[in-house]
């Protein structure tokens, strides 16, 4: 199913996707594919894949065939920034041959050898119009409650992401974030701006203190302060944590789907116990 047709549907429990990454070593894709199968508890609507900027570790592909083999729709991430047109044309054409119907289009981050990369697509936008013009792929496209970390301002931020559903994109996948209000300003602002698209919410269930301090080094990401409080308290305890995260997450949810949030996207770090229970708790 296209992302324009999963997000008309009004029932939340259908609007559930779930991240991935491909693991470093293939022979640590069946723990993957085992995690994946775990996610069919909730029947998401589909599983995305992240790719590798630069491109890193982009045995992502095959792997996308493996998860449709095992039965669940996938949606294949997809960084430009060092890619050719002739390449980013050969890979549409594969998903596209492989019944693979949806992509998440980025630009990726630029590396530090720049060298790397040819820049026939600058910016993500130039990636979903070249999509748009030699694909039937339906795109979605990445959205930062709190900016992006290059942008000027958030205000600019929100014009450059309405360059990219103007170019034809159809839903707007967001960066993680723990602070609700900071969810509901930017609905209303890139509502005022003409953005109508669904906007699926990004959730990290907390796992760790490290895996929080990681995240929010590379991306704007606040944590409310009782958020900070209890990361403090729960450090000692892998297990203490993982409870407290999943608790977290589940209001965080409840009240988005109180307020009729079009979609909830799980970044799971490949681990499926804590995202099924959020979703157990409320659903
Ligand atoms: P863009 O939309 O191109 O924006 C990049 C920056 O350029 C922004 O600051 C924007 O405001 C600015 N900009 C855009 N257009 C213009 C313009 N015309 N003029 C001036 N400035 C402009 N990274 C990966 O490597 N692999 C993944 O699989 C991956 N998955 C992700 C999934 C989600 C849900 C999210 C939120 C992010 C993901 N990322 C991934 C991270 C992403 O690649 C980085 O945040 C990257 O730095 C920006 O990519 P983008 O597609 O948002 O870029």
């Amino acid at each position: 199913m296209k992302l324009r047709e999963i997000y008309k549907i009004e029932d939340i429990n259908k609007k559930i996707s779930f991240e991935v990454f491909p693991p470093k070593e293939p022979d640590k894709y069946q723990n993957l594919i085992s995690e994946i199968k775990k996610f069919k508890a909730v029947n998401p609507a589909f599983i995305s894949l992240t790719w590798g900027a630069g491109g890193k570790n982009n045995n992502s592909f095959e792997l996308s065939k493996k998860i449709q083999q095992n039965g669940s729709n996938i949606m294949p991430h997809f960084t430009c920034i060092c890619s050719s047109k002739e390449f980013v044309k050969t890979h549409i054409q594969t998903l596209e041959n492989n019944n693979i119907e949806n992509i998440l289009a980025l630009r990726g981050d630029i590396p530090d050898d720049k060298s790397l990369c040819c820049y026939d697509f600058k910016y993500a936008s130039e990636l979903v119009e070249f999509i748009k013009t030699n694909s039937n792929l339906s795109a979605g496209v990445a959205g930062y409650p709190e900016g992006h970390i290059e942008a000027k301002n958030i205000n600019s931020d929100i014009d450059n992401l309405k360059r990219k559903i103007d170019a034809g994109a159809e839903a707007i996948f967001t960066q993680l974030f723990f602070d609700n209000e900071k969810f509901f300003k930017y609905l209303e602002l890139i509502r005022q701006k003409g953005i109508t698209v669904p906007v699926a919410a990004g959730i990290m269930p907390v796992l760790s203190k490290k895996q929080v301090d990681k995240m929010t080094s590379l991306a704007n990401i606040s944590i409310p302060e009782d958020l900070k409080q209890n990361i403090e308290k729960y450090s000692s305890s892998s297990e203490d944590m993982k409870k407290f995260g999943i608790e977290f997450a589940a209001k965080q949810c409840q009240e988005l789907i109180k307020n009729n949030v079009d979609g909830l996207h799980f970044f799971t770090l490949n681990k499926a116990e804590s995202s099924i229970a959020i979703l157990n708790n409320i659903l």
